[in-house]
C-alpha cells in the first residue's frame, strides 16, 4: 500500500518493513534509525541479473554504485549475488576490501583520483579503472611503469545525451566535470593516448547521463551513441574494444508521481537497442555493464524518527520536529526531494494533517519534507520517512556534532545491526586537546 513491496501493515496496524514491525525495532535499537530490507535489495540484485541474462545473455555484468550505500555489510550481499561494484575512493575501496570484496570486480570511478588512490587501486588489483582524462591516465600508466603492471582501463566519456527523468537531450551537456566529450575531440585524445600507454589495456567505454531516469529511451539512445563511437574508434584507431558500461540512474517511486520501469523493461530497451546498434555498425556485441544504485536500496529502506514538537504557525503551516534531519537525510536541502511519511504506529488510519518535516540542525532549510501527507502526530510519536536507502546514509554528517544513526538490516523478518550507532565518544575522536 505504501509503494514498496517491503512495506505491509500487521495486526496491530503497525507499519513493517521486511516483515519486522517497525515500533518494535525503534524501541530496540532507539532513533533516529535507518531500516534496510535485505531481502529486497537481494532480490532487486536479482531482478537486474536475471534480466540483462534474458535480454542480452552471459555477456552481462552488473555493478552496484557504491556511494548509494557503502558499508561493508552491502558488499557481502553484494558478493553473495553476483554483483561487482563500483568505487570512487579510496575510502569506498577500503570499506569494499575489509569486506572481502572480489577486487577484480571493483570498477574503480572518480574525476580526480589521487596517486595515492590510484596506487592502492593497482595494489588491491581492481578490475577495471575508469579513467576520467588524459592527466589520470598519464599518472595510472606511470605508477604502472613502476610497478611493472598493466592496468585494465574503461574511458569516461561525455555521449552529449542528457537525461532528466523523463526527457533526454540528445546535444550539448559536453559542459562536465565529468569525462570526455566525444564532440569536442577529447574522446579521441584519450583513446589516442590510452592506446600509446603500453601499460593501459584500453578495454572500453563508460558513460552515465542521469540520476532518477523514469524512462528507458535515454538508455537506448545512449547505447547507440557510444556503439556509434565505438565504431568510430574502430574505423579511427583500427581497435574493437570489447565493453560498453553505460552507467546507472534507473529510476524509482520516490512518491505516486513517479511510475518508474522495471530492470526487465529497461534491460529490454537497452539491450534491443545495443543489438541494433551493432548490427547497423557490424560490431560484435559488447560486453554490457550497467551501475544501478539508487533501484537496488532506496526502495528497501525506511527512517525511523521520534516527533519532538508540532508546531502551528497559523496562516502558514505546521512544522513537525523530528530527532533527525539533514545530517541523516541531506537530499531535501540539496535537492528538494520528494518522499512520503508514514506514523508507523498508526499506517492503516489516513493521512489527513499536512505537515512540513523539520530537521533538528540550524539551518532554516534543514527539513526533510514540505506540505506532506501525515497521520496526525503527537510530541513522542514515531514517524517514517519511506524509500530512504540510498543517499541517505551514505551522505550523512556530524553537522552540529549529531551522532550518526544505526543502521538495522531486515531478513525474513529478523533483524540484525549493521552500523552501529555513533556515540559521543567517536565524535570527538579525532579532535586533539
Ligand atoms: C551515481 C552514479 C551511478 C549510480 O546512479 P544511481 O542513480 O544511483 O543509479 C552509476 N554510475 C556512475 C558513474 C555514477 O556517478
Amino acid at each position: 500500500m505504501y509503494g514498496t513491496e517491503s512495506l505491509a501493515i500487521n495486526e496491530q496496524g503497525h507499519l513493517t518493513l521486511g516483515g519486522a514491525d517497525i515500533p518494535a525495532l525503534a524501541s530496540k535499537y532507539g532513533t533516529p534509525l535507518y531500516l534496510m530490507d535485505e531481502g529486497g535489495i537481494r532480490k532487486a540484485c536479482r531482478a537486474y541479473l536475471e534480466a540483462g541474462r534474458k535480454h542480452y545473455g552471459e555477456n552481462f555484468f552488473p555493478a552496484f554504485a557504491g556511494k548509494a550505500f557503502c558499508i561493508g555489510a552491502m558488499y557481502r550481499i553484494l558478493a553473495e549475488e553476483g554483483f561487482g561494484a563500483d568505487v570512487v575512493s579510496g575510502g569506498e575501496l577500503y570499506t569494499a576490501h575489509r569486506a572481502g570484496f572480489d577486487m577484480r570486480k571493483i570498477l574503480y570511478h572518480g574525476n580526480n583520483k589521487t596517486r595515492a588512490e590510484l596506487a592502492e587501486g593497482l595494489d588491491y588489483g581492481v578490475g577495471r579503472f575508469v579513467v576520467d582524462n588524459v592527466d589520470e591516465m598519464r599518472a595510472l600508466e606511470s605508477l604502472c611503469a613502476e610497478r611493472n603492471v598493466r592496468a585494465g582501463i574503461l574511458l569516461r566519456i561525455t555521449p552529449g545525451v542528457e537525461a532528466h527523468t523523463h526527457a533526454y537531450i540528445r546535444t550539448g551537456q559536453i559542459d562536465s566535470k565529468f569525462g570526455m566529450a566525444i564532440e569536442t575531440g577529447a574522446a579521441d585524445e584519450g583513446v589516442r593516448t590510452a592506446l600509446s600507454c603500453p601499460h593501459l589495456d584500453l578495454h572500453g567505454f563508460h558513460c552515465h547521463i542521469g540520476s532518477q531516469i523514469l524512462e528507458t529511451e535515454p538508455f537506448a539512445a545512449a547505447a547507440e551513441v557510444m556503439t556509434d563511437y565505438i565504431a568510430h574508434v574502430r574505423d579511427t584507431f583500427g581497435t574493437v574494444v570489447p565493453e560498453l558500461n553505460v552507467g546507472g540512474g534507473f529510476g524509482i517511486r520516490y512518491t505516486e508521481e513517479d511510475t518508474p520501469k522495471t530492470p526487465d523493461e529497461n534491460l529490454a530497451a537497452l539491450a534491443a537497442a545495443l543489438k541494433a546498434a551493432c548490427a547497423g555498425k557490424n560490431l560484435p556485441l559488447p560486453r554490457l555493464m550497467i551501475e544501478p544504485g539508487r533501484s537496488i536500496v532506496a526502495p528497501y529502506g525506511v527512517t525511523v524518527y521520534t516527533v519532538g514538537g508540532v508546531k502551528t504557525i497559523p496562516g502558514y503551516r505546521t512544522y513537525v520536529a523530528v530527532d533527525g534531519g539533514m545530517t541523516d537525510n541531506p537530499r531535501y536541502i540539496l535537492y528538494g526531494s520528494k518522499y512520503e511519511f508514514v506514523v508507523p504506529e498508526r499506517a492503516s488510519e489516513p493521512r489527513t494533517m499536512t505537515a512540513t518535516i523539520a530537521g533538528r540542525n540550524c539551518e532554516s532549510g534543514d527539513l526533510v519534507g514540505e506540505n506532506v501527507s501525515i497521520q496526525p502526530v503527537r510530541p513522542g510519536d514515531l514517524l517514517c520517512t519511506l524509500t530512504t536507502g540510498a543517499y541517505c546514509y551514505a551522505m550523512a554528517s556530524n553537522y552540529n556534532r549529531v551522532p550518526r544513526p544505526a543502521v538495522v538490516m531486515i531478513r525474513d523478518g529478523s533483524d540484525r545491526l549493521v552500523v552501529r550507532r555513533e556515540t559521543l565518544e567517536d565524535l570527538v575522536r579525532c579532535d586533539i586537546l
